[in-house]
């Protein structure tokens, strides 16, 4: 029996936990599935998440926040049916504060999650990233590349962590059949990044609507494609709910490029800003470009990016504006 049917079968909406629920794109993922009518189970140690990102849910009948630390083994009563292993902090600044403690998250947060999905006969999700392929000497990247990471550099406690979750969810999936799906995420923006979060997007907006300087970190000719957190969302749903046989990786991302400079212009324009441009050193092991192929994705799940750059900054902007202003925008299913 196949896990949709045997969800028809039970009568009853699939139960879905989502570790990191309470973070940037984790929030976003269970306003999603409460949509859709999936029970959710919410699952957060709140270090770089928060309380406010899940608030309108609290209350929510299908809704329930347990606050845990992956790193520590788990069991929860019931039927789950689907795990999205999304809780590691993903901003160099957060994931370097304790680098041994990122790859604790990434090893035994990913194991007891593959642990909890076998018992409870679950499939699950890994969220990977872009960093597997650490500063990439294939240009732009598909997943057969295997990747250029700096195994002893300030990045490796992700890059490599991310390596060791994606490698231990395959050995779980051939050793033991849990059913599984590796999402390689590229950088992802939108509303409910952290103003204090040091990744660019947030940086430059909150810079900007300061009025403090924009600070670019290098020349600003190193590139990213940025997709807009609704479109990831979509994708990491299709790539869940697609037939077992398709396990990824899969890249998710934009394939949009954009160097550096050009978005602090982008967002200078945007938010009508007169911040200058402060050019500061670049951090060790920053990559140098990075794009998506999105072969897999469009041909194995129908997805592709639908939100321009342009249309998310301005949404992101605004959600910015309103979080200084003091109004938390609440964005309820
Ligand atoms: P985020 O920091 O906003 O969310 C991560 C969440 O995980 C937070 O709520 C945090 O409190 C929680 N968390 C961290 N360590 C935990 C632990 N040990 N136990 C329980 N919870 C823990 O980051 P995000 O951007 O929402 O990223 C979500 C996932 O997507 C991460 O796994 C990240 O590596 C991956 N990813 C994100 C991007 C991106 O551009 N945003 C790109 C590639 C991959
Ligand atoms: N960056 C920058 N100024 C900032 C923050 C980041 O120029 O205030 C640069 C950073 O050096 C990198 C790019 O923007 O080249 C993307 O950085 P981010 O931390 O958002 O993501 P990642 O490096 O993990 O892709």
């Amino acid at each position: 029996m196949t896990l949709q049917t045997r969800i028809n079968a039970s009568r009853r909406s699939p139960t879905v936990l989502v570790a990191g629920g309470a973070g940037f794109i984790g929030s976003h993922l269970c306003d999603a599935l409460l949509q859709r009518g999936h029970t959710v189970i919410c699952l957060d140690n709140l270090f770089t998440g928060r309380i406010d990102n899940i608030r309108p849910l609290l209350n929510h009948p299908n809704f329930r926040f347990i606050e845990h630390d992956v790193r520590d083994p788990i069991e929860i009563e019931g039927d789950i049916d689907r795990i999205y292993s999304l809780a590691c902090p993903a901003s160099p600044r957060h994931y370097q504060k304790d680098p041994v403690g990122t790859m604790k998250t990434c090893v035994l947060g990913t194991i007891n999650m593959l642990e909890l999905a076998q018992r409870k006969g679950a499939r699950v999700l890994q969220a990977s990233t872009s960093e597997v392929y650490g500063d990439p000497e294939v240009h732009p990247q598909p997943e057969t590349y295997l990747g250029n990471v700096n195994p002893i550099g300030p990045r490796a406690c992700y890059d490599e962590g991310k390596r060791a979750a994606e490698t231990l969810m395959f050995d779980y999936h051939r050793m033991y059949g849990v059913e599984i799906k590796v999402a390689r995420i590229f950088n992802t923006y939108g509303p409910r990044m952290l103003e204090n979060d040091g990744r660019v997007v947030s940086n430059f907006i909150v810079q900007a609507l300061r009025g403090e300087p924009i600070t670019i970190y290098g020349g600003g000719t190193q590139t990213r494609s940025f997709c807009f957190v609704d479109d990831l969302v979509r994708g990491l749903q299709l790539l869940m709910e697609s037939p077992s046989s398709i396990t990824g990786p899969c890249n998710l991302g934009n394939p949009h490029e954009v160097a550096i400079e050009a978005i602090a212009r982008d967002v200078l324009a945007y938010t009508e800003s007169i911040s200058p441009l402060r050019f500061e050193e670049l951090p060790k092991d920053d990559p140098k470009r990075r794009k998506p192929v999105i072969d897999t994705a469009v041909r194995a799940l129908g997805w592709r990016p639908r939100v321009a750059l342009k249309d998310g900054l301005k949404a992101t902007i605004a959600y910015f504006a309103m979080r200084m202003a003091g109004e938390a925008p609440a964005l309820v299913p």
